[in-house]
C-alpha cells in the first residue's frame, strides 16, 4: 500500500482539493479528503492531477515522418506516398526502436494507454517473418518498455483498393485473405489483442464479417470517411456509403470505433449513433492532412461516443486534441461552447479507455487502476488560470505534464 496526497484531483466531475489516495498493486483502494492541516504533508503531489488519458488510434512508425511531410504542398494521397517510404524500411528491430521513442513520449505527456493500429505485418515482399507476429510482437515489447498500456489493434488490410489487389509496399501489410488474417491473430496468444479493419478500400466487404466474429466483444476499429474519395469509391462500387456498408456487414456495433468519420451523412451519423458505437477523432492529423472537420456535435446528439487519437503524430499533445475538437466546430459553425472540458476530458479518458477495452481505467476512483496525470499550474501557460477542468483541456500542453504514474 503505498499513498499520495493530491494538491488539486478530478474525481467524479469535479475537481476536489488535498486528495489523499491510497493505491495497492497498481490499482486505487481508497480516496480521502484531507483537511487544512495536511497542507504541508510529505509526499504532496503539487498541481492538478488528471486520470491518465487514452490515445485510441496510433500509427507509431508516421512519427518518423514530423518535420519531413509538412514541407510540401500536394493532398491525403501525395502524403500517404510519403508514409510508405517509410513502411518499406522497418523490420522489427528498427520498428521496436522506433515505437519505443514515440510510446515514450506519450507517457512523458500524459498517456497511459495506446491503441496502436497495425497493419505492417510482413517482409518487405510479403512473406512472412519466421514468427508472423514479430512485428506486433515488436510494439507490445516498446510499450511494455515504455511503461504504457497497450491494445495492439491488429489490422486487417487486404487490397490496394476496391477490387484492387495489394501493391508495393501494400504487401506487407496483407495476409492474403481474412481467414489467414484470422489465423495468425489467434496464434498470437496475447489477450492484449484486439482487431481493426483498415477500412472499406482495404477489406472486400465479403470479408468483414470474418474479422468481426473473431472480434466478438473485442475492441474493433476501422478507418471511416476520412476522404472523399473513399465515399465516391465505395458508392461507385457497393452503392451504398461507407458506414451503410459497415452497418450492413455487421460490423458496427457498440464494440466499434469510427476512426475519422469525417465525411457523413445523415443517415450515416443515425447509424453510427443507433449502434452506440466511438467515434475517433484525431484533429491535429486530420487537419494536418487537409481531411476536413468532422461532425462531432451531431454524432454525440446521436448517441456516438467520442474518444480520440494523434493518429499520426504529428503532434502527440492529447490536450491539443481534446480543445482542438470544440476549436474545430467553432470554425465550422462560427458559434462557440459545442464542447465542455469535461466532456472532453471524458473523451480523452473514460471513454477512451472503454474503446479499448479497459474498462477498470480512465477515473479516479476506488477499483479504478492507478494511472494518472499531473500537470504543473504555475508554468507560462496555466498560471493564473485555476485548478480547473478549464484550465487542464483549454489552456494546458503536453509540456505543462509534470508526472505520470501508470498503475
Ligand atoms: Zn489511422
Amino acid at each position: 500500500m503505498s499513498s499520495h496526497l493530491l494538491e488539486h484531483a478530478y474525481v467524479d466531475g469535479e475537481v476536489r482539493d488535498d486528495v489523499l489516495v491510497e493505491t495497492s498493486d497498481g490499482k486505487v483502494v481508497s480516496l480521502r479528503w484531507w483537511g487544512e492541516s495536511s497542507r504541508t504533508a510529505a509526499g504532496r503531489v503539487t498541481g492538478l492531477t488528471l486520470p491518465g488519458l487514452a490515445n485510441c488510434h496510433s500509427h507509431a512508425f508516421h512519427r518518423a515522418l514530423r518535420g519531413h511531410t509538412q514541407r510540401e504542398r500536394g493532398s491525403f494521397w501525395t502524403w500517404r506516398e510519403q508514409m510508405y517510404d517509410v513502411a518499406a524500411e522497418l523490420d522489427p528491430d528498427s520498428y521496436y526502436a522506433l515505437a519505443l521513442e514515440v510510446y515514450r513520449e506519450m507517457r512523458a505527456t500524459g498517456i497511459t494507454a495506446v491503441g496502436e493500429f497495425h497493419y505492417l505485418h510482413h517482409q518487405a515482399d510479403g512473406t512472412p517473418y519466421e514468427d508472423p507476429n514479430a512485428m506486433g510482437r515488436a510494439l507490445l515489447a516498446a510499450a511494455d518498455e515504455a511503461g504504457i498500456r497497450i491494445r495492439l489493434l491488429d489490422t486487417c488490410y487486404l487490397a490496394a483498393g476496391i477490387g484492387r489487389e495489394p501493391e508495393g509496399v501494400q504487401r506487407r501489410f496483407s495476409d492474403g485473405d481474412a481467414d489467414a488474417w484470422a489465423a495468425r491473430v489467434e496464434a498470437f496468444g496475447d489477450d492484449r489483442v484486439g482487431a481493426a479493419i483498415h477500412s472499406v478500400r482495404a477489406v472486400p466487404r465479403e470479408q468483414m464479417k470474418t474479422v468481426a466474429q473473431w472480434a466478438q466483444a473485442r475492441p474493433l476499429h476501422v478507418h471511416l470517411s476520412e476522404q472523399v474519395a473513399e465515399n465516391e469509391q465505395c458508392l461507385a462500387a457497393y452503392g451504398v456509403t461507407p458506414t451503410r456498408l459497415l452497418a450492413d456487414e455487421a460490423v458496427l456495433t457498440e464494440h466499434t470505433s469510427l476512426v475519422h468519420a469525417t465525411h457523413l451523412t445523415d443517415e450515416d451519423i443515425s447509424l453510427i449513433g443507433d449502434a452506440s458505437a466511438y467515434a475517433c477523432f484525431c484533429p491535429t492529423t486530420e487537419r494536418d492532412l487537409a481531411d476536413g472537420i468532422g461532425p462531432s456535435t451531431a454524432l454525440a446528439a446521436a448517441g456516438a461516443r467520442l474518444t480520440l487519437g494523434s493518429d499520426s503524430h504529428a503532434a502527440i499533445d492529447l490536450f491539443e486534441e481534446m480543445r482542438a475538437v470544440e476549436m474545430h466546430e467553432r470554425l465550422a459553425t462560427q458559434r462557440r461552447g459545442h464542447w465542455s472540458a469535461a466532456e472532453l476530458l471524458t473523451a480523452a479518458t473514460v471513454t477512451g479507455h472503454a474503446s479499448l477495452g479497459f474498462t477498470d481505467a480512465g477515473r479516479i476512483a476506488p477499483g479504478q487502476r492507478a494511472d494518472f496525470v499531473t500537470i504543473d499550474l504555475d508554468s507560462w501557460r496555466t498560471r493564473g488560470s485555476g485548478a480547473t477542468v478549464e484550465t487542464a483541456v483549454f489552456a494546458a500542453s503536453a509540456a505543462d505534464v509534470s508526472e505520470v504514474w501508470h498503475g
